[in-house]
């Protein structure tokens, strides 16, 4: 954002709307690898109209510059030393979830229940939702860091089960401010990634409607074994974004990456880790330049050597 003049509007704007925001905020706090530029501004919407007046508010007072989305960073890299683009973050946004409908009135094993989760609550809160009322069907969210949203425009999961399974329905708000319910029928989910039918261009997700099937307390303890089990090869109490890579045709990319001689390898406080190589750590103080340097020698080694382009699963900014 180069303007002074129309930023000061904005933060003017933001203000009479009492739009939380901040400026000059260091990104390594918003990011799970802890390591990134500074953003010049990051707002902090809590709810639908606050969402539709920033968008309004960037379109008159930035003419649509574009801005970055963030639910809980934990798939997200702030690669630039300066993010002159407003960050709109989740972090504050709607975190409720709310029982629409029992299929059948009586809850029985078996019978649907759908939930309406607002994008800023995170998996894990869902998870334990489901836990408490003895529900199935999103037991892969343990050890899946994040917001609702993030997860629905990530389609994440595992090769179990994704969120796609379980989405009936997801409401968002355009570029334009508009605010709609999307069907399943209209979500185009593939690995990682989703597109909507009928929109083009960005948007935000505001809620996801996931249904879930009511189930015995041990079926769901005894399901979440499968993804602990999973989990206990991936390096979790470590600063990280996951997988970094999405797994080329044919084999994994952990796999690949260790293949080409990359586990253990390390660039400043950054290393590929030893765990899984698919995973890359901060260890401490890694800068976005230590990041950046091991994803392109992975990139570039595997297509050398072995003829195979690796494509980032993670979104870098
Ligand atoms: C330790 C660890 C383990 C992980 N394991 C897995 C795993 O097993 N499977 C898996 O799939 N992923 C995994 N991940 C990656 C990550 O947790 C998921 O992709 C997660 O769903 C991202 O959610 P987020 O809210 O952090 O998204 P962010 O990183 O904040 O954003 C990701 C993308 O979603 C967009 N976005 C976020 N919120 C919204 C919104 N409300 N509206 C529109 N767009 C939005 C962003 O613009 C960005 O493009 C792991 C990450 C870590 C750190």
């Amino acid at each position: 954002m180069v303007d002074v003049k129309m930023k000061k509007n904005l933060l003017n704007e933001l203000k009479n709307f009492g739009i939380e925001f901040l400026e000059n905020q260091d990104m390594s706090f918003y990011s799970s690898i802890k390591a990134g530029g500074r953003a010049d501004l990051i707002m902090f919407p809590k709810n639908e109209a606050e969402l539709v007046s920033i968008v309004n508010l960037t379109k008159t007072c930035l003419c649509g510059c574009r801005c970055y989305v963030i639910g809980g960073g934990t798939n997200t890299f702030f690669k630039e030393e300066r993010i002159f683009a407003p960050v709109i973050s989740f972090k504050k946004f709607d975190a409720s979830i709310l029982k629409i409908s029992d299929i059948s009135k009586k809850i029985e094993a078996g019978s649907e229940t759908v939930l309406r989760a607002g994008a800023g609550v995170s998996t894990s809160k869902i998870l334990n939702y489901a836990i408490k009322h003895n529900f199935g069907g999103c037991e892969f969210f343990y050890g899946i860091p994040g917001t609702v949203g993030g997860a629905v425009r990530m389609n994440a999961g595992s090769k179990e089960s994704v969120i796609e399974n379980i989405v009936e329905a997801i409401d968002i708000i355009t570029y334009d401010g508009i605010k709609s319910k999307i069907a399943k029928k209209d979500l185009k989910f593939s690995y990682r990634s989703i597109e909507i039918d009928g929109i083009e261009g960005n948007y935000f997700i505001t809620a996801a409607y996931l249904k879930l099937y009511k189930t015995s307390e041990s079926k769901v303890t005894e399901n979440i074994q499968i993804f602990k089990k999973r989990k206990s090869g991936q390096p979790l109490g470590e600063f990280s974004l996951g997988c970094i890579f999405k797994n080329p045709d044919g084999i994994s990319a952990g796999k690949l990456i260790e293949e080409i001689g990359f586990k253990g390898f390390s660039a400043g406080g950054a290393r590929v880790s030893e765990k899984h190589a698919n995973f890359i750590i901060n260890e401490g103080g890694a800068k976005p330049s230590d990041i950046m340097f091991l994803i392109k020698n992975i990139e570039e080694k595997a297509l050398i050597s072995r003829g195979i382009k690796l494509n980032t699963e993670i979104k870098i900014i």
